[in-house]
């Protein structure tokens, strides 16, 4: 089983980086351990993925799709009070400025189909469980099918997209966390709950806890709800364990949620992760290149995940196209890749620190630098890849700016990765 690349995980990382090298006419397996549509978290995009989901031939079904249109994001102080809601049309004059909240089951699958259409061999429920690397390249993978049987791939390049189960950097252990952002999150899903008419109906609204951490509030096809709050673990588990007595517990900490909620119907879990911030020591190694959460976790507050995800993806495959053509798959031909997300992952991160800042208003910030709300803006519909200098020496007036991370490059070229040592 030979291909030119191989892809770890179908999510939306992995199955962008698998349609744009299928398209290339390059033949691409993805190998992802579920069977889809399977539940997973993280259903606010971001203006800016526009670009990636028309890349690879998405936005049809897209538009065509039951999922609720977002345009608008909203703060919920403490106290309970809305502000205006912020529209990104106001920033951004293009149909992109409505994206959407999606049921990442359906999104996911329409993303894995998509890659398949575009001559993507996808193979699902088969776990990848070994690098093969006999002189410390990576050459593909070994993996175990459901049924039991063993599979070998092979390929000059492998592509880990397997967002926070983080193949590599677990094998490896590349895992550097982000000490500041170390937060956890409680979340269920209601029927029913108020939601704002028109053009507000798909608006995200996160909700201020006072002093420990927010909720966030979206609302989905179907007339569902996901609403979750994100705060200190301490804190969360202070004084029980029981995920929804301590949901319900903060619940009543904001007025906003608690009457939004009072008109719905929970149903189904109450799920926790934690959600420790995170980046990989590489982005890449010989034969190796990491994408997707499983290169790097930033906190959700600004829904950045699924748009950094498809990005990184889209760079990756491209990255991995020009490695293919020039017959040299070693990990320094991946540094472009990696600093280019790495930047725009910092500029997110650094305002998720201002947003965790209590010297810091988003209100406040915008008055006295009224010229700075476009490039503020820009940050926050995930137009990221682009100098936020000005905006951050201004931030910096009110809140520390964290120094960018000195990690994500790629190991050295010829450098044996701990795995095969
Ligand atoms: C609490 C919380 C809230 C969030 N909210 C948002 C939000 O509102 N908006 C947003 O944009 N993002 C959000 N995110 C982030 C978002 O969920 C992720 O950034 C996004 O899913 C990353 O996509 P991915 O393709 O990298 O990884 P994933 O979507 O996780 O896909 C990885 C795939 O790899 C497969 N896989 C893993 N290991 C293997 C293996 N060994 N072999 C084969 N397959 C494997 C998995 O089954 C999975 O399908 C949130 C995250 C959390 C934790």
């Amino acid at each position: 089983m030979q291909y030119d690349a191989i892809v770890i995980g179908g999510g939306p990382a992995g199955s962008t980086a698998a349609a744009v090298l299928a398209a290339k006419g390059r033949h691409v397996v993805v190998l992802e351990k579920e069977k889809f549509p399977r539940y997973h978290i993280g259903e606010s995009l971001l203006p800016y993925g526009y670009f990636t989901l028309e890349r690879i031939g998405v936005l049809d079904r897209m538009k065509a799709s039951h999922f609720t249109r977002k345009h608008s994001v909203q703060f919920v102080g403490a106290s309970g009070r809305a502000s205006v809601p912020f529209y990104f049309s106001q920033q951004l004059d293009h149909e992109a400025s409505a994206t959407w909240q999606v049921l990442r089951s359906e999104f996911d699958q329409l993303l894995l189909d998509n890659a398949r259409e575009k001559g993507a061999e996808v193979i699902e429920e088969i776990t990848v469980r070994e690098l093969i690397q006999p002189n410390g390249a990576v050459t593909g993978v070994k993996a175990i099918a459901k049924d039991g049987a063993q599979h070998e791939f092979h390929a000059p390049i492998t592509i880990d997209a397997t967002g926070r189960d983080a193949f590599a950097v677990t094998r490896n252990g590349w895992k550097v966390r982000d000490p500041h952002l170390n937060k956890i999150a409680v979340w269920t899903y209601y029927k029913g709950a108020l939601r704002d008419p028109g053009i507000d109906e798909g608006a995200t609204t996160v909700a201020y806890v006072p002093e420990k951490g927010w909720f966030w509030y979206i609302p989905l096809a179907g007339d569902i709800v996901s609403v979750g709050v994100v705060a200190e673990k301490d804190y969360l588990y202070k004084d029980t364990r029981d995920l929804a007595a301590i949901f319900h517990r903060e619940v009543k900490k904001n007025a906003w949620i608690e009457k939004h909620l009072a008109a719905g119907q929970q149903f189904g879990p109450y799920r926790v992760t934690g959600e420790y911030s995170y980046r990989s020591r590489h982005c890449a190694a010989d034969g190796l290149v990491l994408t997707g959460d499983a290169f790097g976790f930033l906190d959700p507050v600004f829904s950045s995940g699924v748009l950094l995800a498809l990005r990184s993806g889209e760079l990756a495959a491209d990255a991995v196209d020009a490695a293919l053509k020039a017959g040299d798959a070693s990990a320094s031909r991946f540094a472009a890749y990696g600093a280019q997300v790495c930047a725009g992952v910092e500029a997110m991160r650094k305002l998720v620190y201002a947003f965790y800042n209590h010297a810091f208003s988003f209100r406040v910030f915008i008055t006295e630098f009224p010229q700075l709300k476009g490039d503020m803006t820009d940050c926050l519909i995930g137009n990221l890849f682009r100098d936020f200098r000005p905006l951050f020496d201004a931030v910096a007036k009110f809140a520390a700016v964290p120094e960018p991370l000195p990690h994500g490059k790629p190991l050295a070229t010829g450098e044996v990765p701990e795995s095969c040592r």
